[in-house]
């Protein structure tokens, strides 16, 4: 590492040389991608605690890469942050989660909810609020059927911002709830001024909740500080029927996990929701 005298520091990084070929790669093939239908949503199910019912699903990306396979999200999102590419595939999740909504409503299924992840670079984007308003106009939909799940990420970067869109949103009738709550850094006072309705416990504390006091004080008192807000909580990552109580008992309203469902193909989709409304 070389101090060039003021308080920036170059450092020669093979790696850093690594990360940006890999990245310019990722955008290409994200291009390429797109055109060859190689991305795809599984749709994990969200369970109401007190009556046990599903209620809807939350839309995650998956890429099928030909060479390389399934690649998850959490490897090539956080290398596309910041690109145009991420922007153009967030825009076509959303438009795929309509597609899926008009789907339901046409097979009769007309009460799903479908929750959005939106990237901070998508979500301050100045053409997302005419995008999902032309959207509600062109698939006929309302926007009750929809949940934009931001992270706590977005909100802090620009939170003058990141407010008046979801002010604007919030009536057409898009709701928002607040991802991977407790792994950022908003606070009591941020979640007083935003419109949100709805805040994910992140699973990096339910998975433990059992066994690690402090991840489950964490939770308990972020279900409690919610409710006192008047707002909803999901628990994400719920893995056992002893979580599932546990939260119930101290008010969690939503679950979402693997003890219910692993995310669904989108080719499995129907299915599942048929399964779930049989009786
Ligand atoms: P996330 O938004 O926190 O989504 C929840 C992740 O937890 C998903 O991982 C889901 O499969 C996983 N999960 C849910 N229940 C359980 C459980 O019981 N046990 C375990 N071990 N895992 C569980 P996934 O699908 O790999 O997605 C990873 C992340 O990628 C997401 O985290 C989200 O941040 C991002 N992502 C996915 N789809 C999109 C998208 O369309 N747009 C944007 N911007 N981000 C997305
Ligand atoms: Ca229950
Ligand atoms: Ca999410
Ligand atoms: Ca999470």
């Amino acid at each position: 590492a070389k101090m060039n005298g003021g308080d920036q520091c170059f450092v020669y990084d093979p790696k850093m040389y690594q990360r940006v070929a890999h990245r310019v790669m990722m955008e290409g093939d994200v291009r390429t991608a797109l055109l060859e239908h190689q991305f795809s949503l599984a749709l994990q199910p969200q369970i109401e605690a007190n009556t046990n019912r599903f209620i809807g699903f939350e839309a995650l990306l998956r890429w099928k890469h030909p060479e390389r396979g399934m690649i998850s999200p959490d490897d090539f999102i956080p290398v596309l942050e910041n690109s145009e590419q991420m922007i153009e595939l967030g825009y076509w999740v959303v438009r795929r989660c309509f597609e899926l909504v008009r789907n339901f409503i046409q097979l009769g299924y007309s009460d799903i909810k479908v929750a959005i992840n939106l990237s901070a670079n998508q979500f301050l984007d100045p053409n997302l609020s005419p995008f999902l308003t032309n959207l509600l106009q062109a698939y006929e939909l309302d926007a009750k059927h929809f949940e934009l799940e931001l992270t706590e990420q977005t909100l802090v970067e620009d939170i003058d911002k990141a407010i008046a869109v979801m002010v604007t949103l919030r009536e057409y009738g898009f709701s928002f709830a607040i991802d991977d709550f407790g792994t950022g850094y908003s606070s009591l006072a941020y979640l007083k001024r935003m419109p949100v309705d709805i805040i994910k416990i992140d699973k990096s504390f339910v998975f433990g909740m059992l066994e690690n006091n402090a991840d489950y004080q964490i939770i308990m008192s972020t279900i409690a500080m919610v409710k006192s807000l008047d707002l909803k909580v999901v628990a994400e990552g719920v893995e056992t029927g002893a979580q599932m109580r546990s939260l119930e008992e101290n008010g969690c309203d939503y679950f979402q996990g693997y003890y219910f469902a692993k995310p669904v193909p989108e080719d499995e989709i129907i299915e599942y929701i048929q399964e779930q409304f049989r009786h």
